[in-house]
């Protein structure tokens, strides 16, 4: 039994072409049903339906083989708990430092909106900088807005949400993000040929798309 973790929405749409392509299809919509746990044409091969920030802890503790995440959800999740095998390219963007347009020059320690807390932490340390990290949970663009913080570390793909709130990127991004594979280290050796095989058939659909 292989245990393939991932989240509804963008990455769920976006991985379905690749995993068709390894002759993986879903038999119900996760958006249709309730189940987390969905059946698929193999009977061997079931797709788990989590928040995006818990695939890489389910593939680290081995309650699922395999995992599709975010490389913004992999950086802040840290650690080397599995193997990386793949970049799916799907679900791009880039992570970025934002502040509100024509603020005034800031003074003192800055004050960081984001819900990449570890990671943006991280990022500044290795820039020299102390910041105070404010953790927050989603709409992150209106913490500069209300003056909870100066500038916020989010996700970026378009700007629109950025500059409808009369924000913009500051600096070069962070990170390039897109959903990267990942395999639980275990499950690799217990599993090798079917794991190896389904990551060289999702690489070839990767190419090939
Ligand atoms: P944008 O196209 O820049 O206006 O993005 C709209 C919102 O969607 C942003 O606030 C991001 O948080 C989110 N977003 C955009 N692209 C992604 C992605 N690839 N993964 C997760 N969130 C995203």
């Amino acid at each position: 039994m292989l245990k393939i973790a991932l989240s509804k929405g963008r990455i769920f749409t976006e991985t379905l072409p690749l995993l068709a392509q390894a002759n993986i299809h879903p038999l119900e919509d996760p958006e249709r049903s309730r189940k987390l746990i969905l059946d698929t044409n193999q009977p061997a091969v079931k797709l788990v339906i989590l928040r995006a920030t818990d695939v890489p802890t389910y593939v680290e503790y081995g309650a699922a083989d395999l995992g599709i995440a975010g490389k913004d959800v992999l950086l802040e999740h840290g650690g080397e708990g599995f193997y990386e095998p793949l970049d799916l390219k799907i679900a791009r963007c880039r992570l970025m430092v934002a502040g509100p347009v024509n603020a005034p020059p800031l003074r003192g320690r800055l004050r960081i909106a984001t819900k990449y807390a570890k990671l943006t932490q991280r990022y500044y340390a290795e820039q020299g900088e102390q910041v105070e990290i404010i953790k927050l949970y989603g709409s992150m663009e209106l913490a500069p807005l209300l003056g909870l913080a100066d500038r916020i570390v989010d996700v970026v793909d378009t700007g629109k949400t950025l500059r409808a709130n009369g924000l913009a990127p500051i600096g070069a991004p962070i990170a390039e993000i897109s959903s990267r594979l990942i395999v639980n280290k275990a499950s690799l050796k217990m599993n090798s040929l079917i794991i190896k095989e389904l990551i060289r058939q999702l690489q070839e659909a990767v190419s090939s798309i």
